[in-house]
């Protein structure tokens, strides 16, 4: 296999812009709102401002607080705005980091070294809800803290009459989520707070999600259950400035109550050859583009322009939560209450991931949830304008999937299903493992998660299980 080369002599910029513009050919489709993850988006307009923005600060690097003054500004005022919105008192501060990840692996950080220096912790633990985002699992497995796990309710809120009891001398963080990401439930945060405050122990509040929006629903009159630094017990909060705030990828935030817990954040080598070096978070460079992008959006948008924004997110999530109420086998898991939601199947007839695969076929990018088995929908403003098209192609898919049963054996359903429901939990991850590496084998690799190989023989008694029980219900 031969390597790409470099292009020998340098190409024309126009040559090259119109490439990778065609490189998007086959990317979903956000600017109609057909994409219900991992997508923002306002308008083309304000794509163009963020744009702007961004390229003025794109050389800029946030690396050394000290030496670009533009780029400490910007992060000191993101800081402040949102210590303000989340209702920080006089000595709330922190750091923008460049995404909710980030955020997340520095608040383990963050408070594994704290119990370690002040409790002498030398096997730490941390209690995360059962619902918490993954990033949590990935900080449990990358700072070698024991994830201990709160369980779901029979509605799939977090359930903490263990909470108490699970705290030992290893404990060194709670976790709390407004909302969490898989059903859009906000954790009961102030039992926890009061939990968290008897014992002694932080608590996180992961608002990556909702940091940006629930303060504005708020605003608009939601009745919602405080969850921010109200609560007495929350020590630290992240929240996403990449999601609702509508700034350009690359930028979160982590707030703590105060800078004696930021600084057990912090990294500090005053013995390298390269020079004495600190640093406030993980990354070395920090894009001064995306600060610069962020900052410039909370400026365009204001207080006005995010509660309207909130608005119509709401709008939208209540034209679903009705549609998809009104739809004979589907319900809503849970109670969201925020800007997200998931919704299964109630008939053990009806495959919602089958759903999920003609939803797909007419044009729409689906994410699925799994335990139990769903739909996601990450809602935007910009879904308030295709709600109702969505509604009528869900009705279409469900009758579709009733009307064909055996669609759960195929495509995404049967893989989906499988990758659920296999009991051999350590199988399912070294499956995946291999066929996510194929993404990257040299050259480029697969350029799908599906997995072209003949099953063996477990994985075959593996999907006759998984039928037999799906068929059971
Ligand atoms: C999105 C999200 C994260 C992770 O954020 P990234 O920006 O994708 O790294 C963490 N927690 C919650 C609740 C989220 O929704």
């Amino acid at each position: 296999m031969e390597h790409q080369k470099l292009p020998e002599m340098g190409r024309a910029e126009d040559d090259i812009l119109g490439q990778l513009k065609s490189f998007a050919d086959n990317d979903p489709n956000y600017r109609d709102g057909r994409t219900w993850s991992l997508v923002y988006h306002l308008d083309d307009a304000h794509d163009a401002f963020i744009a702007k923005a961004y390229s003025a600060f794109s050389s800029a690097n946030g690396l050394n607080p000290a030496t670009f003054q533009s780029l400490k500004r910007m992060e000191s005022e993101i800081i402040s705005t949102m210590a303000g919105l989340l209702h920080g008192g006089p000595d709330t501060c922190g750091v923008v980091t460049a995404g909710g990840t980030e955020s997340c692996l520095m608040a383990v950080k963050t408070y594994r070294d704290m119990a370690r220096k002040q409790r002498k912790v030398t096997r730490p633990n941390m209690i995360l809800p059962k619902t918490a985002h993954v990033a949590w699992f990935k900080a449990a497995e990358y700072f070698g803290v024991k994830a201990r796990i709160l369980p779901m309710t029979a509605e799939y809120a977090t359930d903490i009459s263990r909470l108490k009891r699970m705290i030992n001398a290893g404990t060194v963080m709670i976790l709390g989520s407004a909302p969490e990401y898989p059903h859009g439930t906000i954790d009961p945060i102030a039992e926890m707070g009061a939990i968290a405050q008897s014992k002694g122990i932080s608590l996180h509040i992961d608002a990556c999600v909702g940091g940006m929006i629930l303060p504005f629903m708020e605003r608009n009159g939601v009745d919602l259950p405080d969850w921010d630094f109200r609560i007495p017990g929350v020590t630290s909060i992240s929240a996403d400035l990449h999601k609702y705030g509508y700034a350009a990828k690359g930028a979160s935030t982590i707030l703590y109550r105060n800078l004696e817990l930021l600084k057990h954040q912090m990294f500090v080598c005053q013995d390298w050859p390269g020079g004495v070096f600190a640093s406030p978070a993980l990354l070395g460079t920090r894009p001064g583009g995306a600060y610069a992008a962020a900052w410039a959006v909370m400026q365009k948008l204001g207080v006005e322009g995010y509660c309207r924004l909130a608005r119509d997110t709401c709008d939208a999530v209540d034209k679903l939560k009705t549609g998809i109420a009104a739809i004979d086998g589907l319900r809503v898991l849970g109670h969201p209450q925020g800007p997200l939601l998931a919704y299964g199947s109630t008939d053990p007839k009806l495959n919602i991931y089958a759903v999920a695969d003609q939803l797909e076929q007419a044009g729409w990018s689906i994410n699925r949830v799994q335990n139990p088995d769903g739909i996601h929908c990450m809602v935007t403003a910009k879904h308030l304008h295709v709600a109702d098209e969505y509604l009528a192609d869900l009705a279409q898919a469900v009758a579709t999937a009733r009307a064909h049963p055996e669609l759960a054996k195929t495509g995404g359903a049967a893989t989906y299903g499988m990758m659920a429901h296999v009991p051999l939990r350590g199988m399912v991850k070294s499956k995946v493992l291999d066929v996510f590496a194929e993404m990257y084998r040299a050259g480029g690799g697969a350029l799908t998660l599906n997995d072209s190989k003949p099953p063996n023989l477990m994985e075959r008694g593996m999907a006759r299980y998984v039928q037999w029980k799906t068929r059971r219900g």
